[in-house]
C-alpha cells in the first residue's frame, strides 16, 4: 500500500467530516503526512484504523453557559469539551475562555494535545475545551458565576481517572478556582486531582504557573546546544505576555539572556534595556490592563501597534501568544535578521507558510507540542501529587519539569534522525515520537 496516498485520503476525509474547521484541518495536515515512515515500519498499524480513530474524537462535548452579569442580563455562551483520546491516560488538556473559541478551534486543540501528552512518556491522555467567552473587562463576580454556570454541566463528564482540565488563555488561577469550588459542590467531593493549575495553598503544585514558559525555554536551550550555543547575551522576542509568555522571559533572563520584546493584542514593546518584568507582572496579572502602560511607566521603550514583534531583530523567537500569530513574512523578517531558533510556547503559532521559511533557511525550530509540553508534564506530576496526597518542594517539581523537556528534546532527535535522516526535524520526530506511543496502546486496547 503507498503509505503516504493513504494518509492523503484520511486528510481529505477529515475536511469533509468537519468542514470549516480550519485550524483542525491545518493541525492534521502538519501530522499525518509525518506518520508515512512510522507506518512504513508499523503497517500494522494499518489494518485497524488506528490513524483514522485517532482523528476522530472519543466524544464531543457542546453546551449552553446561561449565566447573569452584574447589570442582571441575562448573558448565553458556548462550552466545549472535546474528549480526543484516552489510550494513555483520562483525557488531559486546557480550557480556553476566549471569544474565537469554536469547535474547529478545541479540536485542534485536542488533537495537538494527544501528541504532546504522549510525548511527555506521561500517562495523559489529550482533551481540550472551553468556551466563547470573553473575559476582558468582567468584573470577579461575573467571572465567578461563568464557572459556576460553565461547571454545572461540565462536572457530568469530569473526574480523576475519567477527564481533567486545567488552564489555557484566559483560564488562570483565578477561574481553576472557581471551577473546583463548583464542582465540589455539586459532587460533595474533595476530589483534588479533577482540574490541574490549582493553587499551591490547596492542592496545587510548585512550578506549575511557570512551567510552560520555563520549559519552553529548556527546550530551545537543547536546541541551541546541538549548535553550541545557549541563551548568554542573546537578544531574545517574546510574542504575548500571559502566563507562558512571563514566565518564558522570567527564564531567559535567569540564563542570561536579554528579552528585548513582548507583546499582547494591541502591539508590542520594544525595551532594549531588558524587558523589566516586575512592571509586566504588575501591568498583566494585578492591573490586567494593556502592555502599552508600560512605555508610559519607563520613558526608554517603545509601544508600537503597527506591525508585528517579530520585526524586531534577536537571535532566539519564542512565540506565545496564540495560533498562527507568526505568519510567513514575520519568518522572512527573522531570517533576515539572522535569528537561529524558534521554539512555540503557544499552541501552533507559526503558520504552515512560516515553518517552510524556516525548514529552508535552517533554522532550528521547536514546535508547540514537543517545545510547550512542560506545562501538562507538570499537571502530571501534581496529578501525581494529589494521588499521593504530597507536595513536592519548587526544586524537586523543577528539576522534573527540566528533566521532561531534556528527554522530550532528545527523543525528538532519536526519531526524527532514525525516520527521516535528520535530527533537526522535531516536527517529525514529535509527531512520529507521540504517534508511536499512542499507537501502541491502541492497538493493543482493541478496536474501540
Ligand atoms: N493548556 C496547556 C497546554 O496547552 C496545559 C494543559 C494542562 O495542563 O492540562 O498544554
Amino acid at each position: 500500500m503507498d503509505v503516504s496516498a493513504y494518509l492523503e485520503t484520511v486528510y481529505t476525509e477529515v475536511c469533509r467530516r468537519n468542514p470549516g474547521e480550519a485550524e483542525f484541518h491545518q493541525a492534521a495536515a502538519e501530522v499525518l503526512p509525518s506518520l508515512a515512515p512510522a507506518l512504513d515500519r508499523h503497517p500494522e498499524y494499518l489494518g485497524t484504523g488506528i490513524v483514522e480513530r485517532l482523528c476522530e474524537p472519543e466524544r464531543q462535548l457542546i453546551f449552553r453557559v446561561p449565566w447573569l452579569d452584574d447589570r442582571g442580563d441575562v448573558q448565553v455562551n458556548r462550552g466545549f469539551r472535546v474528549e480526543f483520546n484516552s489510550a494513555l491516560g483520562p483525557y488531559k488538556g486546557g480550557l480556553r475562555f476566549h471569544p474565537s473559541v469554536n469547535l474547529g478551534i478545541v479540536k485542534f486543540l485536542g488533537f495537538e494535545q494527544i501528541f504532546k501528552n504522549a510525548l511527555t512518556g506521561m500517562a495523559i491522555g489529550g482533551g481540550k475545551g472551553g468556551a466563547d467567552f470573553e473575559p476582558k473587562g468582567r468584573s470577579d463576580a461575573e467571572i465567578m458565576r461563568f464557572c459556576q454556570s460553565f461547571m454545572t454541566e461540565l462536572y457530568r463528564h469530569l473526574g480523576e481517572h475519567t477527564d481533567v482540565p486545567a488552564g489555557d488563555i484566559g483560564v488562570g488561577a483565578r477561574e481553576i478556582g472557581y471551577l473546583f469550588g463548583q464542582y465540589k459542590r455539586i459532587t460533595n467531593r474533595y476530589e483534588s486531582g479533577v482540574l490541574t493549575g490549582k493553587p499551591v495553598a490547596w492542592g496545587g503544585s510548585h512550578a506549575r504557573t511557570e512551567a510552560t514558559g520555563y520549559g519552553t525555554v529548556y527546550f530551545a536551550q537543547e536546541m541551541l546546544a546541538t549548535r553550541g550555543h545557549d541563551f548568554g547575551d542573546r537578544h531574545v522576542v517574546v510574542s504575548g505576555s500571559g502566563n507562558v509568555a512571563v514566565y518564558a522571559i522570567e527564564k531567559v533572563h535567569a540564563l542570561g539572556g536579554r528579552v528585548v520584546a513582548c507583546s499582547d493584542s494591541s502591539g508590542y514593546l520594544v525595551d532594549e534595556d531588558g524587558i523589566d518584568l516586575d512592571l509586566v507582572k504588575e501591568i498583566k496579572q494585578v492591573r490586567r490592563s494593556r502592555i502599552s502602560t508600560y512605555a508610559e511607566a519607563k520613558p526608554t521603550a517603545r509601544f508600537s501597534s503597527r506591525g508585528t514583534v517579530y520585526d524586531v531583530p534577536c537571535d532566539i523567537a519564542l512565540p506565545c501568544a496564540t495560533q498562527n500569530e507568526l505568519r510567513h513574512d514575520d519568518a522572512v523578517a527573522l531570517v533576515k535578521n539572522g535569528t537561529l531558533a524558534v521554539a512555540e510556547g503557544a499552541n501552533m503559532p507559526c503558520t504552515p507558510e512560516a515553518v517552510e521559511v524556516f525548514r529552508e533557511a535552517g533554522v532550528l525550530y521547536g514546535p508547540g507540542k514537543a517545545a510547550n509540553a512542560g506545562g501538562v508534564a507538570t499537571s502530571a506530576l501534581e496529578m501525581q501529587q494529589n494521588a499521593a496526597r504530597d507536595s513536592w518542594t519548587f526544586d524537586q517539581t523543577e528539576s522534573r519539569l527540566a528533566s521532561v523537556m531534556r528527554t522530550v528534546h532528545a527523543q525528538c532527535r532519536v526519531n526524527a534522525e532514525e525516520y527521516g535522516g535528520n535530527p533537526d526535524n522535531y516536527v517529525l520526530g514529535a509527531n512520529v515520537t507521540g504517534f508511536l506511543r499512542v499507537a501502541e496502546a491502541m492497538a493493543a486496547q482493541g478496536v474501540i
